[in-house]
């Protein structure tokens, strides 16, 4: 008995010198020697900015057209707010209204690098017009704020690109590497038309980017209420997209007699079943790294959970469940977004469907989807049938030591004061899907802070924020 009681305690003695050991190997990043550039109010071109969102560049919807004048609008706008960029680099078209400037570097042995932004914002329902401060069109700008459909995404980028690129031709700068700089139109629904075809001009020409920048991460100082500092998360990766199909036939008849079960009732089951569960969870190294980033500024206890993982993974991954966003850092999600059965009150419809959609972590594939649906729902009489069409498997990540993500890191320690910089896991889609594949490099970040209303109501950005974007982009540009 005493023999035992020596062995607990001397393995409870190891216990704590490991988890006290990792938790004090969990410092912050050391914090660069970055000094801080000034950033001029740069109000001209929030007046551009307002004038861009005034153009309703909608993409209404996969198979809706989009209004070519608003369009035609657009590109003028383009033509008459920036004549340098317009005369100096070479521009193409591609689809009428997705664009790529070349701006040539000094240096063209280099792999070049791209700077994407979009150019159609969605549409505002008609319910909800009536609760925006300012008309959801009107570009209002209000003191220090412009308001309106696209202030944060994705026209604010664009402007800022383009604010950046205007001025530095202004005083006969040349960047070092080539630059291509590509604006998509149809961004919001998937960008099948636009950045998709770019990027196969891309691949036939073998330009092969060192690195691509897209929105997606942000500087947010609301989220993350333990760390007393801005956190700017980059994206390093992002989720897959799948479509997964189900249907049951079973013959229907007369509603007056029905039988014990329908098609509707198998499919409701089989749909219950499928959101009770998750698939399993992963911890990508871009969560991880986010994790430990911003543990590391934190109390012990935190930092002492999350430096041995290997004890304390579930109790992270329970915290994480919590919250939607964060469940979905770290679950491919699933649910149903259509669900179609009957014609007719009174007839039992033979046929009932459903499609989930699904957001692929990294380390799982559209096939376990598919397999954890047909599992899970575990009937006969439940076809399961993934869609290919707009499919896209998970990227892979952009590593963290990887030099174009330091170069963003010392960037964005110039432009922000005090702040965090971490990668993270992007969970929706953006147009730089396109360019993973045949890219070094692709990484989502736009340093605006606490963006407020994207997709929705009282869309709005500071003008400090577009000012430091436009600081931002000049900062890149003039990399090496
Ligand atoms: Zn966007």
């Amino acid at each position: 008995m005493k023999r035992i009681l020596q062995i607990l305690l001397v393995s409870l003695i190891v216990l704590i010198i490991i988890l006290f050991f990792n938790t004090l190997q969990l410092k912050p990043i050391q914090e660069g020697s970055s000094v801080a550039v000034e950033i001029p109010r740069d109000d001209t071109a929030a007046l551009h900015l307002s004038e861009a969102i005034q153009i309703k560049t909608i993409s209404f919807g996969d198979t809706l057209p989009i209004d070519t004048a608003e369009f035609l609008k657009f590109r003028a706008f383009m033509e008459k707010t920036y004549p340098l960029m317009h005369s100096k680099l070479e521009k193409q078209s591609f689809n009428q209204f997705s664009y790529v400037f070349k701006w040539k570097g000094k240096d063209t042995s280099k792999a070049p690098f791209v700077l994407m932004a979009h150019l159609d914002v969605v549409p505002v329902e008609a319910i909800a017009e009536s609760k925006w401060t300012y008309p959801s069109f009107s570009g209002m700008v209000k003191e220090d704020t412009i308001w309106g459909r696209g202030a944060v995404d994705d026209k604010s980028s664009a402007i800022a690109i383009m604010e950046a690129t205007e001025q530095l031709l202004r005083n006969n700068f040349t960047p070092e590497r080539t630059f291509y700089i590509c604006f998509g139109h149809d961004e919001e629904i998937a960008g099948k038309r636009g950045a998709n075809i770019v990027s196969q001009w891309f691949k036939e020409n073998n330009i092969r980017p060192a690195f691509v920048l897209d929105e997606g991460g942000m500087i947010d100082t609301e989220k993350f209420k333990d760390v007393k500092k801005p956190v700017a998360v980059i994206a390093t990766g992002e989720k897959g997209f799948v479509n997964v199909d189900i249907s049951v036939t079973i013959p229907g008849g007369h509603s007056s007699q029905p039988e014990k079960e329908t098609a509707i009732d198998v499919l409701n089951k089989a749909i219950t079943k499928v959101r009770a569960t998750q698939m399993p969870p992963i911890i990508t190294p871009p969560l991880q790294s986010l994790l430990e980033r911003t543990a590391a500024e934190q109390s012990f206890l935190k930092r002492m959970v999350v430096s041995n993982m290997w004890l304390f993974e579930n109790v992270v991954i329970k915290n994480l469940e919590e919250n939607k966003q964060t469940n979905a850092m770290v679950h491919t999600t699933l649910v149903p977004t259509i669900v179609k059965a009957g014609i007719k009150d009174n007839v039992i419809p033979s046929i009932a469907n459903a499609t989930f959609n699904s957001r692929i972590l990294p380390g799982q594939t559209s096939d376990d989807v598919v397999n954890f649906v047909r599992n899970t729902i575990n009937d006969d009489r439940v076809t399961v049938k993934k869609q290919t069409i707009s499919l896209m498997e998970a990227s892979s990540s952009t590593p963290s030591d990887h030099p174009t993500f330091k170069m963003l890191e010392s960037i964005t320690k110039k432009i922000v004061p005090n702040v965090l910089v971490s990668p993270y896991l992007m969970i929706g889609a953006t147009d730089s899907r396109y360019y993973r594949p045949f890219s070094e490099a692709v990484l989502n970040f736009t340093p605006m802070q606490n963006a407020k209303g994207f997709h929705g109501i009282d869309e709005r950005i500071g003008i400090a924020d577009l000012s430091r974007m436009i600081s931002f982009y000049k900062l890149v540009l003039a990399e090496k």
